[in-house]
């Protein structure tokens, strides 16, 4: 089937089309092609617009990455330059690009201090892939040939590439393919809701920490060579650690010397209200993961911050990695990541965030927890969730949850979809990351729409008879 180009708007016709050739990231294609998907065609500022001409409110930044919003000219106008100009060239054998080197001046200026090197991959997965090598190859350099284990956490995302799954810890995607790989090992999450009955948030932070020494020591230090972890979980549910978390995590680093890496895909280019999250949690990792925020998402690019410490092995004992990418340092990408970063310093976006919009959607979006289904709301700068239950109690660890087997989480999705807004369901616990331009009065205008699509979901659950 061809299909022309004044049909493009034709909804049915692109979702034959879709079913037909099209298979997307994470999605059950049989249950997809009965209803079709959602044909997305435009965006502008924190909206959507689909193929009906539905406008919506993207509570999510695309996949957590449109941090100045869409529809910027300055960032197609560079990419439209760069591509015009050189379009690709690899910085293999000896070769360079303009706005790679631009790049990775800019990255080392805007990071913590002990970065100043970077490695550009494509995407988040590859940087996580990068890291694995790297850390292992950093001990090798050093003569630590057995220090090769990765300390990670359950229900962590770390991309969706052999290494980034196995460094993740979804049992969902464990169970498909026979990973982790070897040499990859998992504690407890930081989830107080979850594991912190009976202790303060201060005490469960410092307990969920000892969960590393323990595994520490369960594994041998000298076999030990990093822990990865996101400053706070994203996919996994935005999951905010207490503050004694990371700065406890950090000591026990230190005392084994555990090379530490902070995946900040989401975390960072000012989602939390810092060019990046490490800054606000007391650590200072060796190694830094980024990618989506570093665009906004307008082209594909990720990369590690190299540390001092690591870096000074590789580059001055290491001799040649073997390790790269094609699309290491594309230039057109670099050039993208570039003006999307003058963006941000430009327009303050993330002072604003840190200073007002931040606090003000923290106030706003705790408000929601007055709703009858909504048991624990919480947000850190511009990422926030809050729970569905059954029955709320005054101590959150005594909510009566649904039956999960219900999915009452994807049912609300479905009102929030339907009405106008992007809203993720990660089991019964519904999530947001919004754009980083999002105004004080689009976060009034998001908080009504949530409350409208809760209210319709209760409505809902309630002649399904769950309530
Ligand atoms: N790490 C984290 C923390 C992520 O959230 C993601 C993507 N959601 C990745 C890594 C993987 O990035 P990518 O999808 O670009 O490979």
């Amino acid at each position: 089937m061809t299909i022309q180009l004044k049909e493009l708007y034709d909804t049915a016709a692109i979702q034959k089309l879709d079913t037909a050739h099209y298979m997307h990231p994470f999605t059950d294609h049989q249950a997809l092609g009965e209803k079709g998907a959602r044909v997305m065609v435009r965006g502008e500022g924190i909206y959507l617009w689909d193929s009906e001409g539905n406008k919506i409110l993207d509570g999510m930044s695309g996949l957590w990455c449109v941090n100045v919003g869409y529809g910027r000219k300055s960032i197609s106008d560079a990419v439209y330059r760069q591509m015009e100009t050189l379009p690709f060239y690899n910085s293999f054998f000896n070769t360079t690009n303009v706005p790679a080197v631009l790049l990775a001046n800019k990255l080392s200026a805007i990071s913590p201090p002990q970065f100043n090197h970077v490695y550009f991959t494509g995407s988040g997965s590859e940087a996580n892939d990068t890291n694995l090598r790297m850390v292992r190859r950093y001990w090798d350099v050093l003569g630590f040939k057995e220090r090769h284990t990765i300390i990670s956490r359950h229900n962590s995302y770390h991309g969706s590439t052999v290494a980034g799954a196995s460094l993740g810890g979804m049992t969902d995607m464990h169970a498909q393919g026979g990973l982790p790989i070897p040499g990859i090992v998992h504690i407890g999450q930081p989830n107080y809701l979850e594991s912190g009955r009976g202790m303060t948030e201060a005490e469960f932070g410092i307990e969920a920490a000892s969960w590393l020494e323990q595994k520490i020591l369960e594994v041998g230090a000298e076999k030990v060579a990093a822990f990865i972890g996101e400053p706070v979980q994203g996919a996994g549910g935005v999951i905010i650690p207490p503050a004694t978390y990371w700065p406890e995590i950090q000591r026990i680093c230190d005392k084994y010397g555990i090379l530490l890496i902070a995946d900040e895909v989401i975390c960072g280019f000012g989602r939390l209200g810092r060019w990046f999250a490490s800054e606000m949690f007391g650590i200072r990792p060796d190694l830094i993961t980024f990618a989506k925020g570093v665009t906004s998402g307008y082209i594909p690019l990720g990369g590690v911050l190299v540390g001092d410490r690591v870096a000074d092995v590789l580059i001055k004992q290491g001799g040649e990695f073997n390790h790269g990418f094609t699309y290491s340092g594309h230039p057109v990408a670099c050039a993208a990541a570039l003006e999307n970063i003058r963006i941000l310093e430009e327009e303050k976006l993330i002072e604003r965030v840190a200073d007002d919009t931040g606090p003000y959607l923290k106030q706003r979006f705790a408000e929601l927890a007055d709703h009858p289904l909504v048991g624990y709301a919480d947000s850190c700068g511009f990422v926030a969730g809050l729970n569905l239950v059954r029955t709320k109690a005054d101590n959150p660890h005594d909510n009566v949850a649904f039956d999960s087997a219900l999915g009452v989480g994807m049912v609300c999705r479905g009102h929030m979809f339907g009405n106008g807004m992007i809203m993720r369901a990660v089991g019964d616990r519904m999530i947001i990351a919004p754009p980083l331009v999002m105004t004080r009065e689009q976060i009034d205008e998001m908080i009504t729409l949530i409350r409208r699509c809760l209210d319709l979901t209760h409505a809902d659950i309630k002649q399904r008879g769950w309530l």
